[in-house]
């Protein structure tokens, strides 16, 4: 994990480098796609977003220097706690 917590793998949100024709960008990975290339896992946090961001910990992760979309990936990492927390709070 990018921030060195342990856990299982659901609990946290997994990214990995999407390779453009040009670029590699790191995304979210989306729920049934293939997961391709290496990935990194960060807990569901801004927080631990910002700190894996900033420590440069997902390039080192990804073992490559892809274009990073800070904003893009908060406002996407903020639509999926809000999913875990409706899947966790809501009824089953
Ligand atoms: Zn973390």
């Amino acid at each position: 994990m990018a921030c060195g917590r342990r856990g299982p793998q659901s609990s946290f949100e997994r990214l990995h480098v999407a390779l453009g024709e040009e670029s590699a960008r790191v995304v979210f990975d989306e729920p049934g796609e293939a997961r391709c290339g290496r990935g990194a896992y960060i807990c569901p946090a801004l927080v631990c977003l910002d700190r894996a961001l900033k420590k440069r910990a997902l390039g080192r992760a990804l073992r490559c220097t892809p274009l990073v979309d800070e904003s893009a990936l908060r406002v996407e990492l903020l639509k999926r706690l809000d999913a875990r927390w409706k899947r966790e709070s809501g009824g089953r």
